[in-house]
C-alpha cells in the first residue's frame, strides 16, 4: 500500500531512497530538522560548514542539499554559487534555509542559485511537505 504525500506525485516507498544534505552550523536546528527528515524516511548527510558542505555534496549527490545561509566562514549563498558551478553538482536542487528576521535574504538564495527557499523557524507541520516539492522521484 502507497502512501501518497499532499500533492500526490509520489508515494513514500519512492521518497525513501533519498538523501537529503543539511549544511547547517546550528545544532539545534540541525536536530531538529534531523528528527524531521528521519521522520519522512529520508537518507541524511550533515555539515556544519559550507566547505564541508560542498565536499559531501560533490562525493554523494544526494537528492536535495538544504543550505542554511548563515554560516561560518563562507556562506551559504557563496556555496550555493560553488554547487551551481560545478557540472557534476550543478543539477542538485539547493533548498537555503533563510531567517525570518533577516530581510532580503530569500532574494539573495534565488539570485545565488537556489531553487527555492524555506524560512526559519522552521515550521514542524509542514517542513516535509514543503521540502517533497523539491525532490524528484
Ligand atoms: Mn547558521
Amino acid at each position: 500500500m502507497g502512501l501518497m504525500i499532499p500533492d500526490g506525485r509520489k508515494e513514500w516507498g519512492k521518497i525513501m531512497d533519498s538523501t537529503v544534505l543539511v549544511v547547517e552550523d546550528n545544532e539545534l536546528n540541525m536536530k531538529l530538522i534531523q528528527h524531521l527528515l528521519t521522520v519522512g524516511k529520508y537518507q541524511i548527510l550533515k555539515a556544519g560548514s559550507a566547505e564541508e558542505g560542498i565536499e559531501l555534496a560533490r562525493a554523494n549527490r544526494p537528492s536535495l542539499i538544504l543550505m542554511d545561509i548563515q554560516l561560518p566562514g563562507m556562506d551559504g549563498l557563496d556555496a550555493t554559487r560553488v554547487i551551481k558551478s560545478d557540472p557534476s553538482m550543478r543539477k542538485i536542487p539547493v533548498v537555503a534555509l533563510t531567517s525570518f528576521a533577516m530581510a532580503g535574504d530569500e532574494q539573495k538564495a534565488m539570485e545565488a542559485g537556489c531553487e527555492g527557499y524555506i524560512t526559519k523557524p522552521i515550521s514542524t507541520r509542514t517542513f516535509l511537505q514543503e521540502l517533497s516539492v523539491f525532490i524528484e522521484a
